[in-house]
């Protein structure tokens, strides 16, 4: 044995290995579709490298995934002749988790109750450490074309595992998992049943575009045979596809165990030809808001994967969009450079971003109740589209939702509030705040109520950014509360408050000399009905709220 080596897992690895060895979660046959979906993207790096990279020694005649039962031993091994892995990869990838969210993720398992944490093992995707669920101890014997010596890696799942040298190990990953004994009360299923397997992987992988191959008997005779037919699901006629089909091979591409709220279909024909399959999620993943997050759409060209998180093909603002796009006129080694600067996949892109919004907009009109989640869940993301995309912010708007005063409840779209507008109202109000009671109990909200105007509350930080940006909506302008004069009043009393302020020339002097540098004015105001006075910002100011994030920025 050869540079043998006890490491201990990483901390947060530790927790999710541990919650797997405890898993009271009753779908336990997911844990090979996490080791297949491992494997095939294993087959498509390695096909993709050998693109990039002429030098690199690896045989691709027949890449596929095999997997192999030994009743007598019980166990079950998912083999694959992809890319493999280093030793400092196995200690990296399979040793410590490096996805974002991870802290976060075990932060809300803490929070919340056991059922419902299952829900979440889910939504995050735990991979390869699904085997615990299932073995007791996993062996993974792995070789990367770039390295002379295969690497050995094995473990119980309990705090530490251990590595070493192989000289043997043929190209790609074989995963061995010693099972569990079968176990009714635990969910268990007989996982060296190949009729069970079999079953498994038609359930969850039967779309998987790589052979998989397992020997249906046993003995000498038995002849590995391919159990899954391979269909790339965005190629056939969408009447033949099933509602099933859709939700698990929308489960392959985004790691998420739910539903997703809406499936849409595209294709185009002609100059460039592509078809494509996308997800609205319904559910914000955790990691929405942070930086390093991915865009879910997946290029393919002809049936052939090429790239994750294809920028190129989804705007930022629409990043929790799922799904792949198969592009017929590409060729297989395109890289993002050349993506970047190619006039159709630009066009492609800007339809697909409008076959979204549409989609939206009839979910409002058929579905107000997916709208409402897919509203609550990704309109601050969307909205983000209003600074980004100006070719179609009139979509974004036709689309977005707002909180506001009139209705404590339910938000407000647009039109809604411009069908309620008074007739003389010129704009469209709003108040910026970080929560709605903030800015319910402002003052700048009392004339206005007063009045019988409604305004709208906007709560999201990028909020404080887009209303500056947009002009209006509908011929009507946005107008904050909060800042300048508010015009709310007739000629009549306009040339009344004229007077007042003459009247009360000398208290406002003595107050402004009073105030000193902490104010630029005082004026008499017509906003306020119950509270005595109010700061208000310039027309031109920043607000309380975007100075604080100007501020915790360090500017
Ligand atoms: P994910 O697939 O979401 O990244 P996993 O826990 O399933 O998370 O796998 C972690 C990483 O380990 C993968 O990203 C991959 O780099 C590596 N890996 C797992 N299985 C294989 C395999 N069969 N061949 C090569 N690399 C693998
Ligand atoms: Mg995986």
């Amino acid at each position: 044995r050869k540079n043998v080596e006890t490491l201990e897992f990483q901390s947060e690895a530790r927790q999710l290995l541990r919650l797997m060895i405890h898993s009271v979660y009753s779908n336990k046959d997911t844990f090979l579709r996490e080791l297949v979906s491992n494997a095939s993207d294993a087959l498509d790096k390695l096909r993709l490298e050998t693109f990039r990279d002429k030098d690199l020694v690896a045989d691709t005649s027949d890449l596929h995934i095999a997997i192999e039962v030994d009743r007598a031993e019980r166990t079950l091994t998912i083999r694959d002749n992809g890319i493999g892995m280093t030793r400092d990869d196995v200690i990296g990838l399979i040793g410590t988790i490096a996805k974002s969210g991870t802290a976060e993720f075990l932060q809300k398992l803490k929070e919340s109750q056991d059922a419902a944490s299952q829900d979440l093992i889910g939504q995050f995707g735990i991979g390869f450490y699904s085997s615990f669920m299932v073995a007791d101890k996993v062996t993974l014997v792995t070789r990367h074309p770039r390295s002379a010596e295969g690497v050995r890696w094995e473990s119980t799942g309990e705090g530490t595992y251990t590595i070493e040298d192989v000289a043997d190990a043929p190209q790609g990953t074989a995963v061995t998992l010693h099972l569990k004994p079968a176990d009714a009360e635990d969910h268990l299923a007989d996982y060296t049943s190949t009729a069970k397997i079999t079953e498994i992987v038609k359930r969850y992988a039967d779309f998987i575009t790589w052979p998989i191959r397992m020997a249906a008997g046993e003995g000498d005779d038995a002849e590995p045979q391919t159990i899954n037919s391979r269909k790339a699901l965005w190629a056939r006629p969408a009447s033949d596809v099933s509602e099933d089909e859709y939700a698990e091979f929308y489960r392959h591409v985004s790691h998420d165990w739910n539903k997703p709220l809406e499936t849409i279909r595209m294709h185009g024909e002609g100059v460039f030809e592509y078809q494509a399959l996308l997800f609205i999620p319904s559910q914000a993943p955790l990691d929405l808001f942070m930086r390093e997050r991915k865009r879910g759409v997946q290029l393919y060209v002809k049936r052939v994967f090429i790239m994750d998180d294809c920028e190129e093909l989804m705007p930022e603002y629409l990043r929790f969009v799922k799904g792949v796009v198969d592009a017929h006129d590409l060729s297989l080694n395109v890289s993002r450079e050349l993506l970047q600067h190619d006039r159709q996949i630009q066009l492609v892109r800007r339809r697909l971003v409008k076959k979204v919004l549409s989609t939206v907009k009839s979910l409002m009109a058929d579905k107000p109740e997916s709208y409402a989640t897919f509203w609550r869940e990704f309109g601050a993301a969307v909205k983000e589209g209003l600074l980004s995309d100006p070719e179609n912010r009139d979509a974004i708007l036709d689309v977005a939702s707002f909180a506001s005063t009139h209705d404590a409840e339910e938000p407000t779209t647009l039109a809604a509030y411009v069908e309620r507008m008074k007739d003389d109202q010129q704009h469209v109000y709003y108040m910026t705040g970080d929560s709605r009671a903030t800015v319910e109990n402002s003052p700048h909200l009392e004339a206005l109520r007063a009045k019988g105007f409604e305004v709208l509350i906007l709560t999201d930080p990028i909020d404080e950014m887009w209303v500056d940006a947009v002009p209006g909506y509908g011929g009507k302008t946005f107008q904050s509360i909060a800042k300048g004069q508010v015009d709310l009043e007739t000629e009549e009393e306009k040339a009344q408050a004229e007077e007042r302020q003459k009247d009360f020339a000398d208290l406002l002097a003595w107050m402004t000399t009073a105030l000193g540098d902490k104010v630029k004015e005082v004026r008499l105001s017509s906003r306020l009905t119950t509270s005595p006075a109010c700061v208000v910002g310039d027309a031109h100011d920043l607000t309380p709220t975007l100075e604080k994030m100007y501020r915790a920025m360090g500017q």
